[in-house]
């Protein structure tokens, strides 16, 4: 009998367990994107994103090892998983980030992705990048520096523009994220389009999402519309849509900006949400599938991946949880925020 909990060898699929018509969920939307926290661990700490109540504050250290992450996702690559994102918590605090994503990328034919805040972006783009990495999502709540320390709790906007600009040399994708946050950093969005039209950059503003332990009410809510109206006002010019993008793009919604090839999109996850065609589940640092950010029970991959698990179980496991994603997150129904844990533990 195989100890429990050790590292199974790693054994390629067989061919005929690749699935050739993709993954889909109980309510017949196409799935096809994976998002992978490799950490919970962070080295900002977002008003957003941090813990407030009723959350456990404990952060754990990743439990997944660099082959268990290949292993897991190879899993859901042979059912049509065509694209991976890192996330976490902060990817680049893992020191084998690059195993991971030379271990995944052959699998999604370079489609690997990655999410951060950028303050060890520049000194690692060129290694990602090596290693297969196709883009990268930086996270940037600011324009300024006052207000990047008051979001983050630490003086780092250099950093990360250094990042952005080493991750761009590199030839990597890159986009920025800005969660928008009313009382906080609504000054901040007609600075961030100006920088989307100066340096041809992709600015997409997130509308902010309530979980329980974040502990904030609706108060900080700003949506896309007011979002999207602040930007004309502020530049002085109407915004053209372009076409929608396809569903591995993502959820935005993507505007022209005059003169640039920068653009700016706002994600519409409350006013305007895109559920009916979500194509994404997420894998924990603890190695816990998530069919759902807000809602769901998170099926445990990694014990039975310890234990030897076949690759037709964990398949069984995946379908299952597939089974019982929701048709909508709750919210669209009025009803409170219903995830319970911090989008650092699950995979922002
Ligand atoms: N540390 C990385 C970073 O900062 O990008 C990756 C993890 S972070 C949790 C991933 C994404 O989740 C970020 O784009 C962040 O802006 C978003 N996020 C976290 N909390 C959020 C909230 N309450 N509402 C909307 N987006 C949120």
């Amino acid at each position: 009998m195989p100890p429990p909990f050790a590292t199974p060898p790693e054994t390629p699929l067989p061919r005929m367990l690749r699935v050739k018509d993709g993954l889909k969920d109980g309510l017949g939307r196409d799935i096809s994107y994976l998002r992978v926290s490799v950490t919970e661990q962070c080295n900002l700490s977002c008003v957003y994103c941090k813990p407030r109540t009723g959350v456990s504050e404990r952060i754990e250290p990743p439990a997944m090892s660099r082959n268990e992450v290949v292993q897991l996702v190879k899993v859901f690559t042979s059912l049509g998983i065509r694209k991976v994102r890192l996330t976490g918590g902060e990817p680049l605090l893992r020191r084998d980030l690059e195993t991971i994503i030379a271990g995944i990328s052959p699998e999604v034919e370079g489609r690997v992705h990655l999410t951060t805040n950028g303050i060890h972006l520049a000194r690692k783009a060129r290694a990602l990048r090596d290693a297969g990495l196709a883009g990268v999502n930086v996270s940037l709540d600011a324009a300024d520096s006052g207000s990047f320390e008051r979001l983050t709790g630490k003086n780092g906007l250099g950093k990360v523009l250094a990042g952005l600009e080493a991750a761009r040399a590199v030839g990597l994708k890159t986009k920025l994220n800005t969660v928008v946050l009313r009382g906080w950093n609504e000054d901040q969005i007609v600075p961030l389009a100006r920088l989307a039209q100066q340096d041809g950059f992709q600015v997409r503003f997130i509308e902010f999402m309530p979980y329980q332990g974040n502990g904030w009410d609706g108060s900080q809510f700003m949506p896309a519309a007011e979002i999207l109206r602040t930007i004309q006002e502020g530049l002085g010019t109407d915004l053209e849509e372009e076409p929608a993008l396809g569903l591995e793009e993502g959820p935005a919604r993507l505007f022209r900006l005059p003169g640039s090839i920068g653009k700016v999109g706002v994600i519409s996850t409350l006013s305007a949400d895109f559920c009916d065609r979500c194509n994404r589940v997420r894998l924990t640092s603890h190695g816990a599938l998530k069919a759902c950010l807000f809602g769901g029970h998170p099926v445990d991959l990694l014990e039975p991946l310890r234990n030897h698990a076949s690759h037709e179980d964990l398949v069984g496991l995946i379908r299952q949880a597939l089974t019982e994603k929701l048709e909508c997150h709750p919210m669209r129904g009025g009803q409170q925020p219903t995830l319970s844990q911090g989008m650092w533990q699950v995979g922002g």
